[in-house]
């Protein structure tokens, strides 16, 4: 049989990581099955569902790259065919009209609380035989068991079971005549042919009363597989107040769609000690059974170490699409400079997200506008100017088609040899020169991504600088 899975996300805000797991864990069980992952957007909530909302979600749908074979399937647009079954239904005798009004109901629910009852439809109209005019309001409620236990083998939790006697006839259609969630949650299920079921825990309650449907349809029932829920670092649910919980503000921040599902598999899956995993790995070793039951902690350093190991394991090419959004996103004109590739392979060992990347790299690209004030504090001394002479001296000598790292690099030993310091005094009085901060990628490469003219320049300007700071300091004396 073939395996099909689906993720079914309410429109009601942008997809969070959580939702963006169950996704992936759903995606993977298909993928690993060769079968089909389904989406659907459960939009029948008209009054939360929002457009902006579905759009959210298909953009990181797409940029997680969990991609769909089939929808996706709107709930909003298969009303008929939800009602037709609800029809189906009253005439088997499986479901039944219920006229209570309101305030009856409200009546009884506050008898059943003083009664120290839980409180639950009471089944008044399940065999009333009272007549009712036809332009009499009613909603349709599902005749659950009465009796008996619903049973089923979860395959994160185990063996789970509820008394039919806890669960109450559950309303399918609104008095309005709209369809009800677990009512259509059955219906997509049984005609998506969806075999297993991956969704929060948050649903658990929800089974036995869409199991009890099912049979009542005679329809096939699918595996369940209840996901635990992911966590801040302080144990309480994730939520906004411990960082990014959309899965679009993670790339806003930074990190490669390829890092964040390896961080979000590990949450909660395990493959003995593995931490990283190609997507083709995490496809071939996936399995519902690896899932853990408890709770998961989000913990963003490690996110972090993530990415940067996929920043610097990743082709640069790939990087580099990526980095794109972010250059533009802070306004650098990248096509004045070296390639984004170049780029990364220069910053991907220093830099554990995009958006840090592309805040390095403004001084590849444009003048920088002041030094960093730390940096020329610990560095530009009496003999920066000096130094900084020698390296222009010999610099010049280097013609545009040798403009590269090893023949740059030597140039700050030179320089050492010939005023006997250490080579800090040089390298460092270069570096800031060149970029204007005192961190930069190896001197050799970093001049050669900002070019000749660039760099040479940029030391006649530092040049002059450190001649002005020496002509004020004498003035002060
Ligand atoms: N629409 C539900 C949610 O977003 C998921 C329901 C399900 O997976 O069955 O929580």
């Amino acid at each position: 049989m073939e395996v099909r899975t689906r993720f079914a996300p309410s429109p009601t805000g942008f997809l969070h990581v959580g939702g963006a797991r169950t996704a992936l864990y759903s995606w993977l069980y298909a993928r690993h099955n060769n079968g089909k992952f389904v989406l659907r957007i459960e939009d029948t909530d008209r009054e939360r569902s929002t457009q902006p909302a579905i759009d959210a979600i298909l953009e990181a749908m797409k940029w997680t790259g969990l991609n769909w074979d089939e929808g996706p399937f709107y709930q909003t647009k298969r009303f008929d065919r939800y009602n037709q079954v609800i029809d189906e239904l009253l005439e088997k005798g499986l479901a039944y009209k219920c006229y209570c009004t309101k305030e009856e109901l409200e009546k009884r629910h506050a008898e059943q609380v003083a009664r120290k009852e839980k409180p639950r439809y009471d089944g008044h109209c399940r065999d009333s035989q009272e007549a009712h005019s036809p332009d009499e309001p009613y909603c349709v409620r599902f005749k659950n068991p009465k009796e008996g236990k619903v049973k089923f083998h979860d395959l994160v939790r185990g063996d789970i079971e509820f008394d039919n006697a806890e669960l109450d006839d559950l309303i399918i259609r609104r008095t309005d005549g709209t369809p009800t969630y677990n009512f259509c949650v059955v219906i997509d299920d049984w005609d998506m042919k969806i075999t297993h079921v991956v969704r929060g825990e948050d649903h658990i309650n929800n089974t036995p009363r869409q199991i009890n449907i099912y049979k009542a349809l005679g329809a096939p029932i699918p595996e369940f597989a209840h996901v635990s829920m992911i966590l801040g670092d302080d144990g309480a649910k994730l939520s906004k107040r411990h960082g990014a919980v959309s899965v679009m503000q993670y790339r806003d921040d930074g990190y490669l769609p390829e890092a964040l599902l390896n961080y979000l598999v590990r949450l909660g899956w395990g493959h003995g000690d593995q931490e990283i995993f190609t997507m083709d790995e995490m496809i071939n070793l996936f399995g519902l059974d690896a899932i853990s039951k408890s709770a998961s902690a989000f913990n963003t350093e490690k996110l972090k170490w993530v990415n940067n190991q996929y920043i610097k394991s990743l082709p640069p090419k790939r990087v580099a699409e990526e980095l794109v959004w972010q250059m533009n996103h802070l306004g650098i004109d990248y096509s004045k400079g070296p390639s984004l590739e170049e780029l990364v392979t220069a910053l991907a060992e220093r830099s554990h997200t995009l958006r840090e990347m592309a805040e390095q790299s403004r001084y590849f690209y444009e003048e920088y506008e002041d030094y960093d004030a730390a940096a020329v504090k610990k560095w530009f001394k009496s003999d920066s100017l000096e130094a900084l002479e020698r390296c222009k001296a010999i610099l010049e000598q280097i013609p545009e088609n040798e403009w590269v790292a090893d023949k740059l690099h030597p140039v700050v030993e030179q320089v050492g040899a010939q005023m006997d310091v250490k080579l800090g005094k040089v390298g460092m009085p270069l570096r800031i020169a060149v970029t204007g901060r005192g961190t930069s990628p190896e001197i050799g490469i970093t001049m050669q991504l900002i070019g000749r003219e660039r760099c040479l320049k940029r030391i006649d300007r530092t040049m002059e600088y450190l001649k002005q700071k020496a002509a004020n300091q004498a003035q002060q004396q």
